[in-house]
């Protein structure tokens, strides 16, 4: 397989890169991660790098998916924020959603507009998902939902929400789990912000007590859930469907700039370095591969994307413990390296989130390798 450059490619990453030099912003003052990542993907939209491998039709640019690897390579190299996550959130729409709701979604979505959430979790729905209690009862051309979701990132800026219900038999396992856009400024939400290690509060409960959400507000039919949460977790699991690949290549590359700062790099350090470039291109290019052979085979991300999610944590955990060898005890400081004892902690949700490494390795045991259970 070919990864050089084609000549529009090369041209497109040349313009792109023009861009990010006059068009990065830093957070302003008292601004939430959150709402300076939105502000953000609403510039990025605005230039015309949002939706790249998304369908004209739905305000994408309906270019391959090797142009969104481009746009995190870019985005990385110019120490820019990172590659909005819209992949993994609006892809569902595509595949199962009515044309009124791809209409009515995607172009919030893709414009940053809009904020989603992933409503899956519960406190006794983790790993085993399928064990989730969420109940959506069907009251003439509604749905009322009752019950608990919990670790659901950025709810309390939420527009919308992805939520799993059960709305078949309790206790029906994978069976009768369905899929709703629920608003999340409708009547009986309480959402509760968790502090989190970092600090930071990424994540919340939430709390569903009688919410009415309209039946044309259902993804697919009652009971596609499933399949439905199972394709949406395979695209969180691509570094580039998550942004991934331009957060790992900024945050090298000001690894790289803050060791180097006194113009001495000792060489354990840059062997360290060396080791970190050498795992982030074999991602990068693991992920070029893996969106390039989908495309050609017309395929939709599957079970394989646990493999994906492997080399993504490994990347992220390596980088961020190698960082804080690297940088020492100014990392305890508020100098330039204070971030990155944050940025460590936050690092070790990686073999959790998106599902969690046991539960990948499992995966890759049984669908790819075909092993007993
Ligand atoms: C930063 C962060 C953001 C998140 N954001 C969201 C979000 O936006 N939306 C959302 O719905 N969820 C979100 N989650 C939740 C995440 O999906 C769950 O934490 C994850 O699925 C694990 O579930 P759990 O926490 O209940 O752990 P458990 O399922 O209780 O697992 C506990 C431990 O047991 C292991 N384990 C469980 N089952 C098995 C098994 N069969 N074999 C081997 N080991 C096993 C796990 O690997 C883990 O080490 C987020 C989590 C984090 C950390």
């Amino acid at each position: 397989m070919d990864f050089s450059d084609s000549s529009e490619i090369a041209e497109f990453r040349s313009g792109l890169r023009t861009w990010l030099v006059d068009h990065t912003i830093t957070p302003e003052a008292e601004e939430s991660e959150a709402m300076f990542l939105k502000r953000w993907h609403q510039v990025l939209f605005r230039g015309g790098w949002v939706g790249l491998s998304w369908p004209t039709e739905y305000g994408g640019k309906g270019l391959s998916n090797a142009y969104d690897v481009v746009l995190n390579e870019e985005i990385g190299a110019s120490g820019a924020p990172d590659a909005p996550r819209i992949g993994y959130m609006g892809r569902a729409f595509l595949q199962w959603g009515t044309e009124e709701q791809r209409e009515r979604f995607l172009p919030g979505l893709l414009s940053g507009d809009d904020y989603w959430c992933q409503g899956f979790s519960e406190p006794n729905a983790g790993s085993d998902l399928a064990n989730l209690s969420t109940r959506a009862v069907k009251d003439g051309d509604r749905y009322r939902i009752t019950g608990q979701k919990v670790w659901t990132s950025y709810a309390e800026y939420a527009d919308y929400c992805i939520l799993l219900a059960r709305t078949g038999e309790p206790g029906g396992r994978h069976k009768g789990v369905s899929a709703f856009v629920v608003p999340m400024k409708s009547a009986g939400i309480d959402v509760r912000p968790i502090v989190a290690a970092t600090g930071e509060s990424e994540f919340c409960e939430m709390f569903f007590e009688d919410v009415e959400v309209a039946e044309e507000n259902r993804i697919g039919a009652e009971g596609d859930g499933w399949a439905i949460a199972m394709m949406t977790v395979a695209y969180e699991r691509g570094a580039a469907d998550v942004g991934y690949l331009s957060k790992f290549g900024a945050a090298l590359g000001e690894l790289r700039t803050l060791v180097s700062s006194d113009g001495h790099v000792p060489p354990l350090a840059r062997q360290r370095l060396g080791e970190l470039e050498v795992r982030f291109r074999v991602l990068t290019e693991h992920v070029r591969r893996r969106l390039t052979e989908r495309e050609q085979n017309d395929s939709l991300p599957g079970p394989e994307m646990s493999v994906d999610k492997i080399l993504m944590t490994d990347v992220d955990q390596t980088l961020h413990r190698a960082a804080l060898e690297l940088l020492g005890p100014s990392v305890l400081t508020t100098g330039p390296g204070s971030r990155w004892l944050e940025k460590y902690i936050y690092s070790r949700a990686a073999s959790i989130y998106g599902g969690s490494e046991q539960v990948q390795l499992n995966i890759i045991a049984q669908r790819l390798l075909g092993m007993p259970r």
